[in-house]
C-alpha cells in the first residue's frame, strides 16, 4: 500500500519557473458591434463579434521579489506602469484568485497603439494572465483564466481565447464562432492620437438623445453566415459598428480615412471598436497589400499596415 503523503507536502510553496515566459497577444477588431441601451450599472448591453488579428504585443515574465513592470514601444513614457496598468491589475487578480504573492518582473513590448479601438490594454492584461499562470505554475485552464479576465475588463476574456467569437453582456461573455478555417485580410489605418472609449459611449448616448435612431444593424446571424461562406464580398455587406457615428462625431477627419480606403479599392471600411483606428476588408493578402500601399501614400493615417485574422489569443511563444 502506498504511504499517504505528509500533509506538509501539500503545503510546500509551488515552484516558480526560473526562465522567462514570453507571451504574444493579438489586437482585436469588432466585425459587428451592436450597442444596446445603457444598463443600471453604467455599462451598455452589447452584442459583438470579435476577431483577433495579427498585430501583436509581447509580454515577458520573469521571477522577482516584488511585482514590477517596464515597457518599450507604443505609449512608452505616456502609459503609467503602476497599479493602474491593466498588466499589473491582471497579475494581481490572478495572484488573489490562486492565493499567492503577485511577484514577477514583467516587461511589455508594445506595438498595439493606445486608445486606438484595438483593445491593446485588454490584450496586455490577457498576456499577463497567461504569462503569470505559467511563471507561477498555477496551471489554470483557458476557461478559468477567462473567468478571472472578466474581472479585469470586458474585452480581456476574448483576448485570452482569440479567434472569432460572439461577445454578449458588456462583451465579457464570449463563445467561439464556429466557422470553417479561413483567413480574412484587413488593412489597418492607425490614427495619430487616441479616443477615450468612455467618451465615445457618452457621445453615442448624446447622439441618441438628440434623435439618432438605434441603427438597423444586420443581426449577427447574417454575419455568422457570411463567416461560414468565406466570401469577402458577403462579409463586407454584413460588417456593422454602432459606435462609428459617435467616433466620427468626435473625430470628423475619420470620414476622409474611410472614404480614402474605399477609393483605394477596399471591399468595406469601418471604425474599429470605439476608434480612431479604421479597418478595411480586402479580398486576399495581395489585395490588402495593394490597398495598404496606396492608402499609406494618402496621408490620412499615422501608419497603415496589413493584418490577417482570426489568430489565436494570448499564447506562450
Ligand atoms: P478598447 O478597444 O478596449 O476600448 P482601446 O484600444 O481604445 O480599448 P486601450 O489601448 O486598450 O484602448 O487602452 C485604453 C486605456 O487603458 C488607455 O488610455 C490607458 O489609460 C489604459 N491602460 C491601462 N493599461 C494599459 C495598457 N497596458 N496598454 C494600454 N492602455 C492601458
Amino acid at each position: 500500500m502506498t504511504e499517504p503523503l505528509d500533509p506538509d507536502e501539500y503545503e510546500r510553496p509551488r515552484p516558480t519557473r526560473v526562465g522567462p515566459v514570453r507571451v504574444r497577444v493579438p489586437a482585436k477588431i469588432n466585425l459587428h458591434l451592436q450597442v444596446g441601451p445603457l444598463r443600471q450599472d453604467g455599462y451598455h448591453e452589447l452584442t459583438t463579434v470579435y476577431q483577433a488579428i495579427g498585430l501583436y504585443d509581447e509580454l515577458t515574465a520573469r521571477p522577482g521579489d516584488t511585482l514590477t513592470l517596464t515597457m518599450e514601444g507604443e505609449g512608452t513614457g505616456e502609459l503609467p506602469l503602476d497599479g493602474s496598468n491593466l498588466v499589473i491589475r491582471a497579475a494581481r487578480a490572478l495572484a488573489a484568485y490562486t492565493g499567492r504573492q503577485p511577484h514577477a518582473r514583467l516587461h511589455l513590448r508594445k506595438h498595439i497603439p493606445l486608445a486606438a479601438g484595438l483593445a491593446g490594454g485588454s490584450a496586455d492584461a490577457a498576456a499577463a494572465l497567461v504569462a503569470c499562470d505559467v511563471l507561477w505554475d498555477t496551471n489554470l485552464g483557458r476557461d478559468e483564466l477567462a473567468h478571472i479576465a472578466a474581472s479585469v475588463g470586458s474585452d480581456v476574456p476574448f483576448l485570452v481565447l482569440g479567434g472569432t467569437a460572439l461577445g454578449t453582456g458588456r462583451g465579457e461573455r464570449v463563445s467561439p464562432v464556429l466557422a470553417p478555417p479561413h483567413s480574412w485580410h484587413w488593412v489597418v489605418a492607425i490614427a495619430d492620437g487616441g479616443l477615450s472609449t468612455p467618451e465615445v459611449y457618452r457621445e453615442l448616448d448624446r447622439l441618441r438623445e438628440a434623435g439618432l435612431p438605434l441603427t438597423d444593424a444586420v443581426p449577427p446571424e447574417a454575419l455568422m453566415a457570411a463567416l461560414r461562406q468565406r466570401d469577402p464580398e458577403v462579409l463586407a455587406a454584413a460588417l456593422a459598428n454602432d459606435l462609428q457615428d459617435a467616433s466620427l462625431s468626435l473625430w470628423p477627419a475619420l470620414v476622409d480615412t474611410l472614404e480614402a480606403g474605399l477609393d483605394c479599392g477596399a471591399l468595406a471600411g469601418m471604425v474599429s471598436g470605439s476608434g480612431p483606428t479604421c479597418v478595411f476588408l480586402c479580398a486576399d493578402s495581395r489585395h490588402a497589400m495593394a490597398v495598404a500601399d496606396e492608402l499609406g501614400a494618402m496621408n490620412v493615417a499615422r501608419t497603415v499596415l496589413t493584418a490577417a485574422g482570426p489568430v489565436a489569443g494570448a499564447r506562450v511563444c
